[in-house]
Protein backbone atom coordinates (compact mmCIF):
# COMPACT_ATOMS: atom_id res chain seq x y z
CA UNK A 1 0.00 0.00 0.00
CA UNK A 2 1.18 3.68 -0.45
CA UNK A 3 2.72 5.09 2.40
CA UNK A 4 0.00 8.33 1.55
CA UNK A 5 -3.12 5.95 2.48
CA UNK A 6 -1.78 5.52 6.05
CA UNK A 7 -1.36 9.32 6.32
CA UNK A 8 -4.67 10.53 5.00
CA UNK A 9 -7.77 10.56 7.82
CA UNK A 10 -10.69 8.72 6.38
CA UNK A 11 -13.72 11.58 5.52
CA UNK A 12 -15.51 12.06 8.46
CA UNK A 13 -19.09 11.87 7.09
CA UNK A 14 -20.85 12.55 10.50
CA UNK A 15 -23.78 10.78 11.86
CA UNK A 16 -26.92 9.53 10.04
CA UNK A 17 -30.45 8.52 11.10
CA UNK A 18 -29.61 4.93 11.25
CA UNK A 19 -26.57 5.62 13.57
CA UNK A 20 -29.09 7.24 16.12
CA UNK A 21 -31.35 3.75 16.01
CA UNK A 22 -28.51 1.65 16.49
CA UNK A 23 -28.09 3.65 19.51
CA UNK A 24 -31.68 3.22 21.20
CA UNK A 25 -32.92 7.02 19.98
CA UNK A 26 -35.99 6.84 18.37
CA UNK A 27 -36.41 10.41 16.99
CA UNK A 28 -33.53 11.34 14.44
CA UNK A 29 -33.42 14.68 12.92
CA UNK A 30 -30.81 15.39 10.54
CA UNK A 31 -29.43 18.92 10.27
CA UNK A 32 -25.85 17.37 9.64
CA UNK A 33 -25.40 17.10 5.67
CA UNK A 34 -25.92 20.36 4.43
CA UNK A 35 -28.96 18.61 2.81
CA UNK A 36 -31.77 20.62 0.90
CA UNK A 37 -34.59 19.06 3.52
CA UNK A 38 -37.52 18.89 1.29
CA UNK A 39 -37.34 16.26 -1.31
CA UNK A 40 -37.34 17.07 -4.84
CA UNK A 41 -40.78 17.94 -6.96
CA UNK A 42 -42.88 15.42 -8.60
CA UNK A 43 -41.83 15.75 -11.75
CA UNK A 44 -37.98 14.88 -10.62
CA UNK A 45 -39.30 11.84 -9.14
CA UNK A 46 -41.11 10.75 -11.92
CA UNK A 47 -38.79 10.75 -14.53
CA UNK A 48 -36.67 9.44 -12.66
CA UNK A 49 -39.71 6.25 -12.50
CA UNK A 50 -39.29 6.26 -15.95
CA UNK A 51 -36.18 6.01 -16.58
CA UNK A 52 -35.20 3.11 -14.07
CA UNK A 53 -37.24 1.10 -16.89
CA UNK A 54 -33.97 1.67 -18.88
CA UNK A 55 -31.38 0.55 -16.47
CA UNK A 56 -30.27 -2.62 -18.08
CA UNK A 57 -28.54 -0.02 -20.52
CA UNK A 58 -25.58 1.62 -20.05
CA UNK A 59 -26.00 5.75 -20.53
CA UNK A 60 -24.40 7.71 -23.16
CA UNK A 61 -21.12 8.44 -21.95
CA UNK A 62 -21.23 12.16 -23.09
CA UNK A 63 -24.39 12.95 -21.31
CA UNK A 64 -25.21 15.48 -24.11
CA UNK A 65 -28.80 16.23 -23.10
CA UNK A 66 -27.82 17.05 -19.26
CA UNK A 67 -24.85 19.01 -20.91
CA UNK A 68 -26.81 21.63 -22.80
CA UNK A 69 -29.59 22.31 -19.89
CA UNK A 70 -26.34 22.95 -17.65
CA UNK A 71 -24.97 25.37 -20.46
CA UNK A 72 -28.30 26.89 -20.71
CA UNK A 73 -28.51 27.15 -16.99
CA UNK A 74 -24.93 28.67 -16.66
CA UNK A 75 -25.10 30.56 -19.55
CA UNK A 76 -21.51 28.70 -20.50
CA UNK A 77 -20.63 27.12 -23.50
CA UNK A 78 -21.19 23.52 -23.63
CA UNK A 79 -17.52 22.54 -24.10
CA UNK A 80 -16.87 23.94 -20.69
CA UNK A 81 -18.84 21.29 -18.58
CA UNK A 82 -17.68 18.46 -17.53
CA UNK A 83 -19.51 15.68 -14.76
CA UNK A 84 -18.91 13.31 -12.22
CA UNK A 85 -20.76 11.68 -9.34
CA UNK A 86 -20.72 14.45 -7.19
CA UNK A 87 -18.29 17.34 -6.60
CA UNK A 88 -16.37 14.99 -4.37
CA UNK A 89 -15.65 12.88 -7.30
CA UNK A 90 -14.41 15.98 -9.96
CA UNK A 91 -12.04 16.98 -7.00
CA UNK A 92 -10.19 13.70 -7.37
CA UNK A 93 -10.19 14.07 -11.09
CA UNK A 94 -8.64 17.36 -11.07
CA UNK A 95 -6.33 16.10 -8.75
CA UNK A 96 -5.84 13.59 -11.00
CA UNK A 97 -5.74 15.96 -14.43
CA UNK A 98 -3.79 19.18 -12.66
CA UNK A 99 -1.07 17.47 -9.83
CA UNK A 100 2.44 16.42 -9.92
CA UNK A 101 4.02 14.84 -7.02
CA UNK A 102 5.54 18.11 -4.86
CA UNK A 103 3.32 20.01 -6.42
CA UNK A 104 2.32 23.43 -3.89
CA UNK A 105 -0.98 23.34 -3.25
CA UNK A 106 -2.65 26.34 -1.25
CA UNK A 107 -6.21 25.50 1.03
CA UNK A 108 -7.41 28.35 3.00
CA UNK A 109 -8.72 26.87 6.37
CA UNK A 110 -11.36 26.84 7.94
CA UNK A 111 -12.77 24.75 4.70
CA UNK A 112 -13.62 21.73 3.17
CA UNK A 113 -11.71 19.28 4.37
CA UNK A 114 -11.71 17.26 1.26
CA UNK A 115 -9.39 19.28 -0.90
CA UNK A 116 -6.69 18.49 1.41
CA UNK A 117 -7.36 14.46 0.87
CA UNK A 118 -7.40 14.81 -2.73
CA UNK A 119 -4.06 16.41 -2.77
CA UNK A 120 -2.38 14.63 -0.71
CA UNK A 121 -3.20 11.36 -2.49
CA UNK A 122 -1.62 13.14 -5.31
CA UNK A 123 1.72 13.36 -3.08
CA UNK A 124 1.31 17.27 -3.51
CA UNK A 125 2.73 19.44 -1.11
CA UNK A 126 -0.25 20.88 0.76
CA UNK A 127 -0.32 24.39 2.50
CA UNK A 128 -3.10 24.81 4.83
CA UNK A 129 -3.58 28.49 5.66
CA UNK A 130 -5.40 30.04 8.31
CA UNK A 131 -8.09 32.89 7.78
CA UNK A 132 -10.32 33.43 10.82
CA UNK A 133 -13.77 33.30 9.91
CA UNK A 134 -12.35 32.48 6.32
CA UNK A 135 -11.58 36.08 5.42
CA UNK A 136 -9.36 34.82 2.52
CA UNK A 137 -6.23 36.86 1.66
CA UNK A 138 -4.15 35.61 -1.03
CA UNK A 139 -2.02 38.78 -2.15
CA UNK A 140 0.87 36.84 -0.14
CA UNK A 141 0.20 33.17 -1.99
CA UNK A 142 1.46 31.62 -4.70
CA UNK A 143 1.73 28.24 -6.12
CA UNK A 144 0.19 25.50 -8.75
CA UNK A 145 -3.05 25.48 -7.19
CA UNK A 146 -5.44 26.59 -4.77
CA UNK A 147 -8.82 25.87 -3.28
CA UNK A 148 -11.53 28.21 -2.72
CA UNK A 149 -15.10 27.94 -1.59
CA UNK A 150 -17.65 30.19 -1.85
CA UNK A 151 -20.10 30.01 0.41
CA UNK A 152 -17.72 28.12 2.48
CA UNK A 153 -18.24 25.15 3.99
CA UNK A 154 -18.06 25.48 6.79
CA UNK A 155 -18.29 28.79 8.39
CA UNK A 156 -20.90 30.04 5.47
CA UNK A 157 -19.56 33.29 4.23
CA UNK A 158 -18.94 34.10 0.21
CA UNK A 159 -15.34 35.40 -0.96
CA UNK A 160 -15.36 38.58 -2.99
CA UNK A 161 -14.26 38.89 -6.25
CA UNK A 162 -10.90 40.88 -5.93
CA UNK A 163 -9.78 37.73 -4.03
CA UNK A 164 -10.88 35.14 -6.92
CA UNK A 165 -9.25 37.45 -9.25
CA UNK A 166 -5.93 37.77 -7.54
CA UNK A 167 -6.23 33.80 -6.72
CA UNK A 168 -6.12 33.72 -10.71
CA UNK A 169 -3.42 35.85 -11.08
CA UNK A 170 -0.65 34.48 -8.74
CA UNK A 171 -1.77 30.72 -8.85
CA UNK A 172 -1.27 28.22 -11.78
CA UNK A 173 -5.05 26.94 -11.00
CA UNK A 174 -7.56 27.90 -8.88
CA UNK A 175 -10.73 25.77 -7.91
CA UNK A 176 -13.35 27.37 -6.63
CA UNK A 177 -16.16 25.17 -5.23
CA UNK A 178 -19.61 26.61 -5.70
CA UNK A 179 -21.32 24.02 -3.72
CA UNK A 180 -23.99 26.11 -2.03
CA UNK A 181 -23.68 29.44 -4.55
CA UNK A 182 -27.76 28.85 -5.60
CA UNK A 183 -28.26 29.65 -1.73
CA UNK A 184 -26.43 32.95 -1.88
CA UNK A 185 -27.37 34.01 -5.34
CA UNK A 186 -23.87 34.89 -5.98
CA UNK A 187 -21.42 33.13 -8.46
CA UNK A 188 -18.40 33.76 -10.30
CA UNK A 189 -19.22 32.14 -13.13
CA UNK A 190 -18.77 35.12 -15.35
CA UNK A 191 -15.29 35.34 -14.51
CA UNK A 192 -14.51 32.44 -16.94
CA UNK A 193 -14.70 34.87 -19.49
CA UNK A 194 -11.59 36.40 -17.99
CA UNK A 195 -9.31 33.48 -16.54
CA UNK A 196 -8.32 30.48 -18.23
CA UNK A 197 -6.90 28.88 -14.89
CA UNK A 198 -10.57 29.22 -13.31
CA UNK A 199 -12.60 25.98 -12.58
CA UNK A 200 -15.67 26.66 -10.87
CA UNK A 201 -17.19 23.20 -8.96
CA UNK A 202 -21.32 23.22 -8.86
CA UNK A 203 -23.66 20.56 -7.35
CA UNK A 204 -27.47 18.90 -7.24
CA UNK A 205 -26.54 17.39 -3.92
CA UNK A 206 -27.38 20.49 -2.22
CA UNK A 207 -30.10 23.58 -3.77
CA UNK A 208 -31.54 20.71 -6.43
CA UNK A 209 -31.99 18.18 -3.26
CA UNK A 210 -30.64 14.89 -5.47
CA UNK A 211 -27.92 14.63 -2.78
CA UNK A 212 -28.12 10.77 -2.89
CA UNK A 213 -28.44 11.08 -6.79
CA UNK A 214 -24.17 11.80 -7.05
CA UNK A 215 -23.98 14.33 -9.38
CA UNK A 216 -22.04 17.54 -10.01
CA UNK A 217 -20.20 19.29 -12.59
CA UNK A 218 -16.96 21.94 -13.30
CA UNK A 219 -17.27 24.77 -15.72
CA UNK A 220 -13.85 25.81 -17.11
CA UNK A 221 -11.74 26.47 -20.33
CA UNK A 222 -12.76 23.60 -23.25
CA UNK A 223 -8.97 22.17 -22.84
CA UNK A 224 -9.66 21.63 -18.87
CA UNK A 225 -13.20 20.06 -19.46
CA UNK A 226 -12.17 18.40 -21.88
CA UNK A 227 -9.09 16.77 -19.81
CA UNK A 228 -11.86 15.94 -16.71
CA UNK A 229 -14.27 14.28 -18.92
CA UNK A 230 -11.38 11.57 -19.87
CA UNK A 231 -10.08 11.41 -16.34
CA UNK A 232 -13.54 10.63 -15.29
CA UNK A 233 -14.80 6.98 -15.60
CA UNK A 234 -16.72 6.41 -18.53
CA UNK A 235 -20.15 6.06 -16.81
CA UNK A 236 -19.71 8.24 -13.58
CA UNK A 237 -23.36 9.24 -13.54
CA UNK A 238 -26.20 7.11 -13.32
CA UNK A 239 -29.00 7.77 -16.10
CA UNK A 240 -31.37 7.92 -13.56
CA UNK A 241 -29.10 11.15 -11.79
CA UNK A 242 -28.49 12.64 -15.36
CA UNK A 243 -32.48 12.08 -15.68
CA UNK A 244 -33.43 14.02 -12.42
CA UNK A 245 -30.79 16.85 -12.73
CA UNK A 246 -32.59 17.41 -15.99
CA UNK A 247 -35.85 17.77 -14.92
CA UNK A 248 -34.70 19.64 -11.79
CA UNK A 249 -33.27 22.05 -14.43
CA UNK A 250 -36.98 22.66 -15.92
CA UNK A 251 -38.49 23.46 -12.65
CA UNK A 252 -35.93 26.82 -11.36
CA UNK A 253 -39.61 28.05 -10.03
CA UNK A 254 -40.01 25.35 -7.39
CA UNK A 255 -36.45 25.59 -6.11
CA UNK A 256 -36.71 29.49 -6.06
CA UNK A 257 -39.95 28.67 -3.54
CA UNK A 258 -37.77 26.34 -1.37
CA UNK A 259 -35.02 28.80 -1.46
CA UNK A 260 -36.67 31.46 0.21
CA UNK A 261 -38.26 29.11 2.87
CA UNK A 262 -34.53 28.04 3.77
CA UNK A 263 -33.36 31.58 4.22
CA UNK A 264 -36.13 32.76 6.31
CA UNK A 265 -35.82 29.57 8.45
CA UNK A 266 -32.03 30.47 8.87
CA UNK A 267 -32.79 33.66 10.08
CA UNK A 268 -34.70 32.50 12.69
CA UNK A 269 -32.16 30.00 13.87
CA UNK A 270 -29.66 32.77 13.73
CA UNK A 271 -32.26 35.09 16.26
CA UNK A 272 -32.16 31.68 18.31
CA UNK A 273 -28.61 30.88 18.34
CA UNK A 274 -27.41 34.72 19.00
CA UNK A 275 -28.70 34.72 22.25
CA UNK A 276 -26.40 31.96 23.43
CA UNK A 277 -23.71 31.65 21.32
CA UNK A 278 -21.63 33.61 18.89
CA UNK A 279 -22.69 33.11 15.02
CA UNK A 280 -20.83 33.40 11.74
CA UNK A 281 -22.28 35.08 8.78
CA UNK A 282 -23.96 33.14 5.96
CA UNK A 283 -24.96 33.05 3.21
CA UNK A 284 -25.94 29.50 2.18
CA UNK A 285 -28.05 27.07 4.26
CA UNK A 286 -26.29 26.08 7.74
CA UNK A 287 -24.66 27.99 10.11
CA UNK A 288 -21.42 27.54 12.09
CA UNK A 289 -21.79 29.27 15.57
CA UNK A 290 -19.46 29.41 18.31
CA UNK A 291 -20.40 27.60 21.73
CA UNK A 292 -18.83 27.04 25.50
CA UNK A 293 -20.37 23.52 26.19
CA UNK A 294 -18.24 20.05 25.95
CA UNK A 295 -20.77 17.48 25.11
CA UNK A 296 -23.08 20.01 23.59
CA UNK A 297 -23.26 17.78 20.05
CA UNK A 298 -23.94 14.38 22.07
CA UNK A 299 -26.95 16.41 24.42
CA UNK A 300 -28.92 17.30 20.90
CA UNK A 301 -27.73 13.73 19.64
CA UNK A 302 -29.77 12.23 22.68
CA UNK A 303 -32.43 14.38 21.81
CA UNK A 304 -32.72 12.67 18.93
CA UNK A 305 -30.90 16.17 16.79
CA UNK A 306 -28.30 15.18 14.59
CA UNK A 307 -25.57 18.59 14.41
CA UNK A 308 -21.81 18.59 12.92
CA UNK A 309 -19.58 18.84 15.29
CA UNK A 310 -16.31 20.94 13.49
CA UNK A 311 -14.40 21.03 16.67
CA UNK A 312 -10.30 21.00 15.65
CA UNK A 313 -11.22 21.71 12.29
CA UNK A 314 -7.67 23.42 11.64
CA UNK A 315 -8.49 27.63 11.78
CA UNK A 316 -11.43 26.63 14.26
CA UNK A 317 -10.42 27.58 18.00
CA UNK A 318 -12.78 26.19 20.69
CA UNK A 319 -16.35 24.28 20.50
CA UNK A 320 -18.20 24.85 16.86
CA UNK A 321 -21.18 23.49 15.31
CA UNK A 322 -22.27 23.74 11.77
CA UNK A 323 -26.09 22.97 11.86
CA UNK A 324 -27.98 22.83 8.52
CA UNK A 325 -31.24 25.03 8.16
CA UNK A 326 -34.04 22.25 8.35
CA UNK A 327 -37.35 22.02 7.91
CA UNK A 328 -40.11 24.18 9.89
CA UNK A 329 -41.21 21.50 12.14
CA UNK A 330 -37.09 20.50 12.53
CA UNK A 331 -36.37 24.32 12.95
CA UNK A 332 -38.91 24.60 16.15
CA UNK A 333 -37.54 21.59 17.40
CA UNK A 334 -34.04 22.58 17.24
CA UNK A 335 -34.78 25.83 18.90
CA UNK A 336 -37.05 23.75 21.49
CA UNK A 337 -33.78 21.67 22.48
CA UNK A 338 -31.18 24.77 22.15
CA UNK A 339 -33.42 27.03 24.90
CA UNK A 340 -34.13 23.91 27.15
CA UNK A 341 -30.54 23.47 27.43
CA UNK A 342 -29.43 26.65 27.96
CA UNK A 343 -32.05 27.58 30.53
CA UNK A 344 -32.01 24.75 32.81
C1 LIG B 1 -21.41 18.98 0.20
C2 LIG B 1 -20.21 19.57 -0.43
C3 LIG B 1 -19.63 18.98 -1.53
C4 LIG B 1 -20.05 17.62 -1.99
O1 LIG B 1 -20.84 17.68 -3.06
P1 LIG B 1 -21.27 16.33 -3.82
O2 LIG B 1 -21.64 16.87 -5.15
O3 LIG B 1 -22.40 15.74 -3.05
O4 LIG B 1 -20.08 15.41 -3.87
C5 LIG B 1 -18.58 19.63 -2.16
N1 LIG B 1 -18.08 20.77 -1.67
C6 LIG B 1 -18.60 21.35 -0.58
C7 LIG B 1 -18.02 22.60 -0.06
C8 LIG B 1 -19.67 20.75 0.08
O5 LIG B 1 -20.14 21.28 1.20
Amino acid sequence: MRYVVSLINKYDAGKFPRDLKEMGIDRAIQLASNENPYPPPEEVVEAIRREVLWINRYPHPEYKDLKERIAEYCEVDYGMISLGSGVMDILKVIADVLLEPFDKVVVPMPSYSYYTFVSMLRDAGVEEVIFEGYKVSVENLSGKLIFLCSPNNPTGNTVNEEVVRTACENFQYVVLDEAYAEFAGKSFVKLLDDYENLIILRTFSKYFGLAGMRIGYALSNEEIAEAIEKIRSPFAISPLSARAAEVALENLEYYEKIRRKIISLRERMRKELEKYYFVYPSEANFLLFKHNRSNLVDEFLERGIILRDVTGLRGLEGYHVRVTVGREKEVEAFVEVLRELNEN
